[in-house]
Order: structure tokens, then C-alpha cells, then sequence
């Protein structure tokens, strides 16, 4: 299969040096992307700033920005049979972008936020009978938050995260999830903590599952 992958934080400037971020490490995505090699795909990791070696044999987009991000995803989801979005994209980024370094008081007026794009929106039209999973970074209610999200954004699966502990989430290299599917049939899976090696590997023995249920 091809797949996009996307993964890692996205940053949103308010000049050149100044940005809204999150904490994610990249981990989660790039296990994905090795995995799906390791597996005889072909990959296209589509990568927020990280501090992770390129997986060989993967053809790596490296962005910034949630407007990058989009780019990058809109100009590669027709090649893919799957699309999976690991990446944890700034859900706000400044209102304007000053092009010199800001001084210290010019900062309050600049700080105005709005919401960036959201990616696996904006790629649904383009959807036809590609596999769509998403994820869920949540600390409540995880399984029935992560529901609602995969029902808003259209996904055939999501992989809700619980990331209110120290050894799952963010940065670690283990995670606990929950994998949420559209179908009924194949419901929701509670997995035990492990690492995100074996996560990403458990992700995409369901992605190919679901190819052959779609005759990809
Ligand atoms: O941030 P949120 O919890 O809504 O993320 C759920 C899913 O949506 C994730 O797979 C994430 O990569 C994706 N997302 C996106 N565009 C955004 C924010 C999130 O595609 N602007």
C-alpha cells in the first residue's frame, strides 16, 4: 500500500523567532512510518520539527507551519491508499505574522489568535475510498471524546490517547490507546500500555485489514 503519515508538532510564528507549539515529540508518527516500511509499504512522512532520524526509505516532507502541513498532505493524498494523521497540529496559531523580531511590548496587540486549518477536514472531499485514521491526545472521557471526533472528521479509525499519565503520550516511548472504528462490526480495542513500536505495528495490521475489507 502507499501510505502518508503525518506526525509531529506543527509551529505557528508570531515573528522569526517567536511561536505557538505543543509537546509532541514525533514518536508516535515516525513509529508509524518505520512500521508501515517494515511491513513492504511505501511511506511519505509528512514531519512537524522533530529531533527524530528520517526513517529510511521513507520520502520525508519536513514543514513548519499548519499551512505547510495542509500543503504538503493536500498535494500527496491522491497518491495514498491510507492517510494517517499522527501529527499533533496547533489548534491556534497569532492572528498576523510580524515579518522583524517583535519587541517586548509590541507583543499583547500581535497576540490575537485564530484557529489554523484543519487538515483531515480539508482533505475529507478527497477521501473516495482511502483509509483515514486519526488520533485523539485526550485526558477525560477518552473513548467517548475520541468517538465524537472520529464521527466529526469523517475517520475510519481513530487511535484515542491517553495522555494524562507520565508513561503514555507525549514523548515517552510508550503509549496506551484505545483503537476506535467506524464500523461497527470491529468496535472499539482497549490496548494494555506498550510501546509505540508495537502501537504503530497494531495500527497498521488494522489499516491493511481495512484495505482488504475495501478491496484496495
Ligand atoms: O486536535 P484534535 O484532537 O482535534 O486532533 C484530532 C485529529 O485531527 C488528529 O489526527 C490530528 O492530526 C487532526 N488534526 C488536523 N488538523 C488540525 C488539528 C488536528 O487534521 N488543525
Amino acid at each position: 500500500m502507499k501510505i502518508l503519515v503525518t506526525a509531529g508538532p506543527t509551529r505557528e510564528y508570531a515573528d522569526p523567532v517567536r511561536f505557538l507549539s505543543n509537546r509532541s515529540s514525533g514518536k508516535m508518527g515516525y513509529a508509524i512510518a518505520r512500521a508501515a516500511l517494515a511491513r513492504g509499504h511505501d511511506v511519505v512522512l509528512v514531519s512537524g520539527p522533530v529531533s527524530l532520524a528520517a526513517p529510511p526509505g521513507a520520502r520525508l516532507l519536513a514543514v513548519e507551519t499548519a499551512d505547510e502541513m495542509l500543503k504538503a498532505v493536500l498535494d500527496t493524498v491522491e497518491w495514498c491508499d491510507a492517510l494517517i494523521m499522527a501529527a499533533a497540529v496547533a489548534d491556534w496559531r497569532p492572528a498576523r505574522k510580524s515579518p522583524r523580531k517583535l519587541k517586548k511590548r509590541e507583543m499583547e496587540p500581535v497576540l490575537k489568535l485564530e484557529p489554523t486549518p484543519d487538515i483531515l477536514s480539508s482533505v475529507r472531499p478527497r477521501k473516495g475510498r482511502r483509509i483515514f485514521v486519526g488520533f485523539a491526545a485526550e485526558t477525560e472521557n477518552i473513548a467517548a471524546a475520541a468517538r465524537a471526533k472520529l464521527r466529526e472528521k469523517g475517520l475510519d479509525m481513530i487511535v484515542a490517547n491517553d495522555v494524562s499519565k507520565p508513561d503514555s503520550g507525549f514523548d515517552v516511548d510508550t503509549n496506551r490507546a484505545v483503537l476506535i472504528s467506524a464500523d461497527d462490526a470491529t468496535g472499539q480495542v482497549e490496548l494494555p500500555l506498550m510501546t509505540k513500536d508495537a502501537l504503530a505495528d497494531r495500527i497498521l495490521a488494522w489499516t491493511e485489514k481495512a484495505a482488504a475489507h475495501f478491496g484496495l
